[in-house]
């Protein structure tokens, strides 16, 4: 059985001292939870959010990374950097990277590759933009993001891959893909999965939905087959939401 994972994203969000309080507070509220929960705050927060959450079974990521291990990239972050920070996870892909940051499907499938040799787990982002799912092209562009950005990986790498699937105009938005909707295209991608990789690795990745996740529709995603958990981004700002969130119940 997949495991449930939560994850937060916390995009540009929160000081090392606000990150500091808000996972205090989630420490408390999630003590209990179920699912694998990981927090991904900005790069600045990580050594205090990691101190934060020792001794607990919270896990950390970071929101993006370059895929050298070293080298003159001013302003960038590598892979061995995120591990010497005790990240077990890193986002790689997220629709706002290749939006506003020119992240193609190339560049993509390097940091993926990048984050499996260093030991991290990605947590591949894929999804439509509005026009895209308007002109009846969902199914066939998130497989094209999913072929290209997991290209040259074996069997073996992809165990413990992640995939998000978050679908463009529902994020920040407060529109959400319905459950239905949502787990037609994630059980696309865990055909495709299973073309690339077999059944048997295919049904141990977990594919997790993003885009307007709340409280009160996390629910209905999770009763979903193939939906392994969310990528939140507005309601992980804050404990309330997030712990309600990461504690969701299907009954
Ligand atoms: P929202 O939950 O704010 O829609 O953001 C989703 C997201 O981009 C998570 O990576």
């Amino acid at each position: 059985m997949r495991k449930p994972i939560i994850a937060a994203n916390w995009k540009m969000f929160k000081t090392p001292e606000e990150a500091i309080s808000l996972v205090n507070e989630l420490k408390r509220l999630l003590s209990q939870v179920r699912a694998e929960v990981v927090i991904c705050p900005p790069f600045v927060d990580i050594p205090g959010v990691m101190e934060a959450l020792r001794g607990t079974d919270l896990k950390v990521g970071a929101q993006n990374m370059h895929w050298e291990a070293e080298g003159a990239y001013t302003g960038e972050i590598s892979p061995p950097m995120l591990r010497a920070l005790g990240c077990t996870y890193v986002i790689i892909g997220h629709s706002e990277r290749r939006q506003y940051f020119n992240e193609t499907d190339e560049i993509v499938n390097k940091k993926v590759r990048a984050a499996f040799a260093h030991g991290l787990k990605p947590i591949l982002c894929v999804g439509e933009t509005l026009e895209e799912r308007e002109a009846g092209i969902t199914a066939s562009r998130v497989e094209g993001q999913v072929r290209k950005g997991l290209e040259h990986l074996s069997s073996d790498n992809v165990q413990d891959l992640v995939i998000a699937y978050e679908p463009v105009w529902a994020i920040g938005t407060g529109k959400t893909a319905s459950a239905e909707d949502a787990e037609k295209v994630i059980s696309h991608i865990r055909q495709v999965l299973n073309e690339m990789f077999g059944e048997r690795i295919g049904a141990q990745i977990r594919i997790q939905y993003g885009g307007s996740v709340k409280p009160d529709n996390i629910k209905e995603l999770m009763k979903k087959p193939n939906i392994d958990g969310a990528l939140v981004g507005g309601a992980s700002l804050k404990a309330d939401s997030f712990s309600k969130i990461a504690c969701y119940s299907v009954e």
